[in-house]
């Protein structure tokens, strides 16, 4: 576990007054350290998280040659170019229950999709494609006339071993357990699954002019938006979250609730109390704390955040702790990662979605690329200075041309929460990007899955 110090010295040209977007993200993926706990889950409990070790096949998918069509299986060495095959139906062979027999030349299988390959035969023609003679469909001896110049050997059938082999890692360690890839485990027939332990996250929001619901509205003071929409991207992270609530600005309150976030939780998210006004107050309160940076971020919205890690006080963890191994199952005696958002609700959704998203994904083990971006034609003009990353908050939908384009969703002030609510991406203005025309291709990081 480095400190931010050596962090800092690690970084070429590391300036807390002048954070781009990548310093930042180079910067916290150095500072988050992954979970170390395995926990074997049954597969519905283990939807959603990460996985601790590669899931290895323990037999081969499918488990034998299969037919992929419903129709008529036959020796594909008979096929000639330019005569039509004819062939006596023998028997019927059905998923899950094998035809047993031999099938001599000139003769062939009725067969289901799913159901094995009699031995020997390797070729399926599809039923709509075959004319039975005398018409009893379902009788035994009836013959089958397969048109010349349809079919190749092997056609229509499943091999063997060909989405899956045993042995061969079917899910890696690091992937996040998506519904495909529970299926694919319970495909495997995997009763349990290797786990990394799900992240405690602690979050609570500053301010003396906050009110937490169910308290009557009073001039000059606002609900509390922040700690909901940070529950909600953390739950969609699969994140255990402890809901701290609202803190005052009073320095005995603030560091009486952080010390009681870092003993729970693995990171500690915060909103306001950043700002140039509020900083030096906090500052000096979580450097006692703990390992704390503020920095200037050059993007918009969110430009003040705070990182480090937060320390646990000895007595927050449990009582009879010796401050060495801390409690098991409360204590975090190495202290949690710290994210000090910025107040503004808008600014809260985007500091948490380019960086604490990115920051907590490899904190639970995941190796979890960046979605990708998508590209989009702007309707309408954008102004931007290079020198910053912008996040504007767009709605993209298919163009009558079948392209996708994207408009702005309004006022794009940092406390506008309904036009984040009606956005359902980020356009994304890199650092050295500047103005946007009119019909612009630009990027969208889209909410789809993540908000
Ligand atoms: P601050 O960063 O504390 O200076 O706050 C910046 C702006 O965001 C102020 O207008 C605050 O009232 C507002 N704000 C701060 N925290 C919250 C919150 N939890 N919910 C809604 N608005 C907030
Ligand atoms: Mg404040």
């Amino acid at each position: 576990m480095k400190t931010l110090e050596q962090i800092a010295t690690e970084l070429q040209g590391y300036d807390p007054q002048a954070m781009s977007a990548a310093d930042v993200l180079a910067f916290l993926s150095r500072l988050a350290v992954p979970v170390q706990d395995v926990v074997e889950l049954p597969l519905f409990e283990a939807f959603g998280r990460v996985l601790a070790d590669d899931v290895i096949s323990p037999f081969d998918v499918p488990p034998h040659d299969n037919s992929a069509m419903d129709g008529y299986a036959f020796d594909g060495r008979q096929l000639a170019a330019n005569a039509a095959l004819e062939l006596e139906v023998v028997g019927t062979a059905l998923a899950g229950k094998a035809w047993q027999g031999s099938v001599l030349p000139g003769q062939c299988v009725k067969i289901m999709t799913g159901a094995i390959m009699p031995p020997g035969l390797d070729t399926v023609v599809p039923q709509e494609f075959t004319k039975l003679q005398p018409g009893r469909e379902s009788a035994e001896n009836a013959r089958a006339s397969i048109p010349p110049g349809l079919l190749s050997a092997g056609d229509n059938r499943r091999l063997r071993g060909e989405d899956l082999i045993r042995g061969k890692p079917a899910l890696r360690k690091g992937e996040l357990l998506t519904p495909a890839r529970l299926g694919l485990a319970a495909s495997l027939g995997l009763e349990t699954l290797k786990t990394w332990r799900p992240l405690r996250v602690a979050y609570f929001s500053t301010g003396d002019e906050i009110l937490s619901l169910g308290e009557a509205p009073r001039e000059g003071a606002v609900y509390d938006s922040n700690r909901y929409t940070v529950f909600g991207m953390l739950s969609r992270l699969g994140c255990q979250v402890i809901d701290m609530g609202v803190v005052r600005d009073d320095p005995a309150l603030l560091e009486a609730t952080f010390s009681r976030a870092a003993a729970q939780a693995d990171a500690v998210i915060t909103s306001g109390g950043v700002s140039v006004g509020e900083a030096d107050f906090t500052k000096a309160m979580m450097k006692k704390l703990g390992d704390v940076a503020f920095w200037r971020i050059a993007m918009r919205p969110g430009r003040p955040m705070a990182v480090g890690r937060i320390l646990p006080a000895k007595s927050a963890l449990s009582p009879d702790s010796t401050g060495q191994d801390g409690d098991q199952q409360h204590g975090n005696p190495h202290g949690a990662i710290l994210f000090g958002l910025p107040g503004n609700p808008v600014a809260v959704m985007v500091t948490f979605l380019a960086f604490v998203r990115p920051a907590l994904l490899q904190m639970m083990g995941a190796n979890a690329a960046a979605p990708p971006l998508l590209r989009a034609r702007s309707t309408e003009a954008i102004r931007k200075k290079p020198g910053r990353t912008e996040y504007q908050r767009g709605w993209v939908s298919t163009a009558p041309d079948g392209s996708l384009q994207v408009r702005t969703t309004g006022n794009q002030g940092s406390g506008v929460l309904s036009s984040m609510a009606e956005a359902n991406g980020l356009i994304m203005l890199h650092h050295g990007q500047g103005s946007v025309a009119v019909g612009d291709e630009v990027d969208v990081m889209m909410f789809e899955g993540v908000l």
